[in-house]
């Protein structure tokens, strides 16, 4: 979660701020070609930057003010995109800005007005802008968290006897997911020649699919907690869940704890990935005892979903290896990335860009994580010499004496 550096708006204020933010920039690149469009409360409306706390009158007053703005911006686009206006000045960022953002939060109804997109469901966070200064910087909720910036992504060594180094920075807008991040990660360290031998991460960045490109594209043990079964009955703990069935891959079915066999199997989309839906018959489930341990449902039979075979093997081996305290203790050194993230942003504030746009944030991310290697280096080479120092008087007198 890093934050822009731009001021937090509301909907209201940030068409306001677009509107404003155009007429600054014609103001300055054709002055004569903006002043007879002026209406006499512009220069109250947006002479200086607009922010609007609550205002009396609730949502109709809201929508009242956004339509105000609304015609006024719409004013200024007609005007830019006339005929006889030089095409350049369309093309200005400000004036661009201003058009996508109308389209964001108007519409034209079926009389011809143009209305506040109120209810009418605005385009996504990762489409809309939040800011007309850094339309980078998009709104996102992760878990109890929401923010308007970016997001960025740390892979360093963990090398006993060598200091910590950050080697790889990726930096994107906030809405793209840490698990879209990992393929890309692993790409930019083959490229460089500096693919670990195994990359510890987190839940996030983790999945069967991954797990198996990690392995065959680099040759890279991609070492993390695949997502637990999340069904009704692994999180219950009674019950059959997915691990309780068999599947049988070369005839196509799935054996079910009472023994039954499945009869249909089907490929399925869901959320992007590829199952395989073994579904069991009404006559075998109707009438099975322990149909209340393995359905909700009062009526249909029970079905199952799985990974193609290599990422169910992938999958179902990383859920069993993942419980035990060996593959806790191997995965307890991920915790190092969390003190370096820790240490960047406490020490070097990594947390709120100093610049806006994706570029900028992302060389700030990189420079700041080569300050942090450089203060790494510097204290390795300082305490180096200690570590290797050779053993004190006493302790040879001890192995002389031994
Ligand atoms: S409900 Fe159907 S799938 Fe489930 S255990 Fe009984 S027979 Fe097998």
């Amino acid at each position: 979660m890093y934050l822009a550096a731009v001021r937090t708006l509301s909907r209201l204020e940030l068409v306001g701020e677009t509107l404003r933010a155009a007429l600054e920039e014609l103001a300055e690149a054709a002055p004569a070609w903006l002043a007879p469009l002026i209406e006499p409360e512009w220069a109250k409306r947006y002479g200086r930057r607009v922010e609007i706390g609550k205002l009396p009158g609730g949502k109709a007053a809201v929508t009242t003010r956004a339509e105000e703005f609304g015609q006024d911006g719409q004013k200024i686009l007609a005007a830019a995109w006339a005929a006889s206006t030089p095409p350049h000045l369309r093309r200005l960022p400000q004036v661009e800005i201003l058009r996508q953002v109308w389209v964001h939060h108007y519409y034209w109804d079926a009389d011809g007005c143009l209305r506040w997109r109120d209810g009418h469901a605005p385009p996504p966070a990762s489409l809309r802008f939040d800011s007309p200064y850094d339309t980078d910087a998009h709104y996102c909720v992760k878990r109890d968290t929401a923010w308007s910036g970016y997001r960025t992504h740390f892979t360093e060594t963990c090398d006993e006897d060598c200091p910590e180094l950050v080697v790889h920075v990726a930096t994107t807008i906030s809405t793209v997911q840490d698990i879209e991040m990992t393929d890309t990660i692993h790409d930019d360290l083959a490229e460089r020649q500096l693919l670990p031998a195994e990359h510890v991460v987190d839940s996030g960045y983790i999945s069967p699919a991954r797990i198996e490109r990690a392995q065959r594209v680099h040759g890279i043990t991609l070492l993390g907690p695949v997502v637990a079964d999340n069904s009704s009955q692994a999180k219950a703990g009674s019950g059959f869940d997915k691990a309780a069935f068999t599947i049988d891959w070369d005839n196509e079915q799935a054996i079910c704890p009472r023994g039954a066999t499945s009869v249909s199997w089907t490929e399925l989309r869901m959320k992007g990935h590829t199952y395989l839906q073994a579904r069991f018959t009404e006559a075998d489930c109707r009438s099975c005892p322990d149909r209340t341990q393995c359905t909700s449902s009062a009526t249909r039979p029970r079905s199952v979903a799985v990974l193609p075979r290599p990422l169910h093997e992938i999958q179902t081996r990383n859920r069993l290896e993942q419980q035990t305290e060996q593959w806790q203790r191997r995965y307890a050194i991920r915790a190092g990335i969390e003190a370096t993230l820790s240490q960047n942003v406490r020490a070097h504030g990594l947390r709120r860009s100093h610049y806006r746009g994706l570029a900028r944030t992302h060389v700030q991310h990189v420079l700041t994580a080569m300050a942090c290697n450089v203060a790494r280096v510097a204290d390795w080479i300082d305490t180096a010499p200690k570590t290797r120092r050779g053993a004190t008087r006493f302790r040879t007198l001890c192995s002389a004496t031994a």
